[in-house]
């Protein structure tokens, strides 16, 4: 491709031991893409695969042109997989689709038309999946259901990677930890126009599915997670309903952010129950303030958190660096179970240890609250993050090859 000339499209394709894939897609995608008559490219990122997708990626190099490569020295995860794809794409519009033939390419230009009618996302939706009932998609329609109460985006198939951004919009979404799930919802945050088309969907012919039933607890921490960051980063949502499948939200980057006022509230309220309540019941009283002071901790965490989002240069301080980096980028994950765990172990002991039992009930609400405070910040951070290393091989033959850092 000229490098003076204007790239529409950018298709970003994340691979993950896709081998026997890769080839077969390309050529889909090619021929679908011929026949747009724009200029395109096709970014496949290699997420540090340890069969031969890379050698078979290099060998494909050599015959196409608008083919680049994008390849990590180790497996970080399909959502950094697409963010890189993103960072580097140089498309005005950006399509992103699995890399295993699930997704089909000739519904490429379907969600360019519907991008085209002022939307700045379409998403995808396999009406008719073709994965196991049971174990996939039963709980995506539960997690759809509860994503789209929680974050107030009621699309149908947040999970679906086939989706069409216009750059300028995906380029400032912050993506970290395993949320390409929620890439819907996190774009409300900088007010994105939001659709939803049916998509087909194949059964995997070659290769094997990277996640398993484990990812159901992962998604219910990151929608709470997620939850706390939309409250926090985002005023409430309007959402314009024209037909069951398109559908307009408009939420804004909350300007005043109350983080500090909804603290002082709640830990107040916990600090008067507990001072009247102190002649009555000394345990009550106890378990009052511990809570006040929970809560107060939380707050100026997240409020800490908040204010280093709302600087655009970031200089990270020891505890960011801390949840940034130790916490492999997910801190609810770490903070979450153990303070659920040690809560939990505290309503077990209210009716033998109280003073145990008040102890660790508030600190698990304090760790908890660790790990969404964690969270926050690794959202706030999540451009900034000096992450993988990556090699880039852009505009085919010409090789560019550069070593970078991702973000
Ligand atoms: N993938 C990736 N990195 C990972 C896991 C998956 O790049 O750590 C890619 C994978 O190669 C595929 C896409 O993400 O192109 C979706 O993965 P998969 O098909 O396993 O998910 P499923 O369709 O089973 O939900
Ligand atoms: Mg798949």
């Amino acid at each position: 491709m000229n490098a003076t000339q204007k790239t529409y499209l950018s298709i970003v394709v994340p691979v993950y031991n896709e081998e026997e894939n890769v080839r077969p897609l390309y050529e889909k995608i090619r021929k679908v893409c011929d026949t747009i008559g724009s200029t395109y490219e096709v970014l496949f990122v290699d997420d540090g695969s340890q069969d031969k997708t890379f050698d078979v990626l290099s060998e494909m190099r050599d015959t196409s042109p608008n083919l680049s490569v994008i390849r990590f020295q180790e497996n970080a995860g399909q959502t950094a997989a697409m963010a890189a794809g993103f960072k580097y794409a140089r498309g005005e519009r950006i399509i992103s689709m699995d890399g295993d033939l699930q997704n089909d390419p000739a519904d490429i230009p379907h969600l360019l038309d519907k991008l085209e009618e002022d939307y700045d996302l379409v998403c995808g939706w396999r009406k008719e999946r073709q994965d196991k009932f049971w174990s996939r998609r039963v709980p995506s329609v539960v997690a759809n259901w509860i994503i789209g109460k929680v974050t107030g985006v009621t699309i149908h198939d947040n999970g679906c990677s086939l989706k069409a951004y216009r750059a300028e919009v995906i380029k400032q979404v912050p993506l970290y930890g395993e949320m390409h799930r929620f890439i819907p919802a996190m774009t409300t945050v900088i007010g994105a126009r939001i659709a939803e088309i049916v998509v087909k969907h194949h059964p995997r012919r070659f290769g094997t599915s990277k996640y398993g039933l484990g990812r159901i607890w992962r998604v219910i921490l990151d929608i709470l997670a997620f939850k706390l960051i939309l409250s926090v980063f985002a005023s409430k949502s309007n959402s314009d309903n024209t037909t069951s499948t398109h559908q307009t939200y408009r939420n804004q980057l909350n300007p005043k952010l109350n983080v500090y006022r909804i603290t002082a509230f709640s830990s107040l309220t916990f600090f008067i129950i507990g001072s009247l309540l102190i002649n009555a019941t000394n345990i009550a009283a106890l378990s009052c303030i511990g809570l006040g002071i929970s809560f107060i901790i939380i707050g100026l965490l997240t409020g800490f958190a908040i204010s280093l989002a709302q600087r655009d240069t970031v200089e990270l301080s020891a505890l960011a660096r801390f949840f940034v980096f130790r916490c492999d980028k997910r801190p609810i994950r770490y903070f979450g179970p153990f303070g659920a765990f040690l809560f939990i172990l505290g309503l077990i002991l209210i009716f033998g240890f109280l003073d145990l039992c008040i102890l660790l009930m508030c600190g698990g609400i304090l760790i908890f609250g660790c790990g969404l405070f964690g969270e926050t910040i690794v959202y706030a951070n999540a451009k900034r993050v000096i992450d993988y290393k990556v090699e880039i091989f852009l505009d085919g033959k010409k090789d560019v090859k550069r070593t970078e850092n991702l973000y």
